[in-house]
């Protein structure tokens, strides 16, 4: 029977996090510079035991943060970007926990948007739309997806966003978004290829091809959610593909705008927590509003007798992170407000 102590250590609810899984039925590789060896097959093999651990434990978890780059961009030279989706989606169904989809770089290597809105990996139907925070775009506009938010238990609110709104990613080549993003792009990159850094430094090294960054119009519907959930006293935690605060990730693994981004999120007091994926070697920073960001150590870049994935047990005061591999143990408590 349970006891007092043990009641006090229950969590009010968990949810289960991993990141760059970038599955293909190809050989192992390396990462452009050559330095980290990618196991594309492996990764299949990692993700079945993650979701096996996610069902066998003792409380299921509420749902799955799938952070994205789910497949790699090579499936698309491969011709096996869809028979590599259906792969690892056959592995999602086998989860007992709903599974949230966010769309990374590699995700538009192998498809454009539309297919995209269409596929399994839109989870935008798990989003429960309080009346009061109807602030969602026309969802058929396939040119504005922002993000979704829910709610799994009271008080608590996560929003699942969209780092590539402004990208020259996934968007048609004659959309006002395509044009801005590489505008804004080719203002700091001066390379043929965008996706190199050369040239640039420090920070300006973020201006690459492979990131993006939001837009204005999105900020704002963040900044209408997060008002509402300071309202509510709500505990948010942000997920999206790419990291927002240098010190959490490499100097080219951030944001295009991330000091725009964490502008708003240090306008309100709700935020605690922000869960990117992207680098694959992770990263780890408490900024000074009292926000932890943490990025996911990739999936694809793990060894085969390793792991990398994560339970997050929610509290009223703190989130306590049980890693798996390369994921590290964590108490992430929130501010004080
Ligand atoms: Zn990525």
């Amino acid at each position: 029977m349970a006891t007092e102590a043990d009641e006090a250590k229950k969590p009010n609810f968990s949810f289960g996090v991993i990141a760059d899984i970038q599955y293909a039925n190809a050989d192992n590789g390396y990462n452009d510079t050559r330095t980290k060896r990618r196991y594309y097959r492996n990764s299949l093999h990692l993700l079945r035991s993650a979701v096996m651990e996610w069902n066998e434990e003792p409380i299921t978890p509420s749902f799955i943060l799938q952070l994205g780059d789910v497949i790699d961009g090579c499936n698309s030279q491969l011709k096996s970007s869809k028979d590599a989706l259906q792969v690892v989606i056959d592995e999602f169904t086998k989860c007992t926990s709903p599974m949230h989809h966010i769309w990374g770089n590699h995700e538009f290597y192998n498809f454009d948007r539309e297919l995209l809105h269409k596929s399994a990996l839109n989870s935008k139907h798990l989003g429960k739309m309080e009346s009061s925070v109807k602030t969602q775009s026309n969802p058929d506009d396939h040119e504005a997806f922002y993000g979704y938010h829910f709610s799994p238990f009271p008080k608590f609110r996560f929003i699942i966003t969209d780092s590539y709104d402004l990208s020259v990613l996934g968007r048609k080549y004659s959309s006002k978004k395509h044009h801005d993003s590489m505008e804004k792009l080719k203002t700091y990159n001066k390379n043929e290829d965008f996706n190199s850094s050369k040239g640039l430094t420090g920070l300006d090294k973020r201006f690459v091809a492979f990131n993006g960054g939001f837009s204005q119009e999105q900020l704002d519907w963040l900044n209408k959610v997060l008002t509402f959930s300071d309202n509510n006293r709500e505990k948010v935690t942000i997920a999206a593909h790419v990291p927002i605060h240098p010190n959490s990730t490499n100097s080219q693994g951030v944001a295009w705008n991330y000091d725009e981004i964490l502008s708003v999120l240090h306008a309100h007091t709700s935020v605690v927590c922000f869960l990117p994926g992207h680098d694959h070697d992770g990263g780890y920073h408490l900024d000074d509003h009292g926000i932890h960001h943490l990025t996911f150590e990739g999936v694809i870049e793990t060894s085969p007798g390793s792991q990398a994935f994560g339970t997050m047990y929610v509290y009223n005061d703190r989130m306590i992170l049980g890693g798996r591999g390369r994921i590290q143990d964590r108490i992430l408590r929130y501010k004080q407000i």
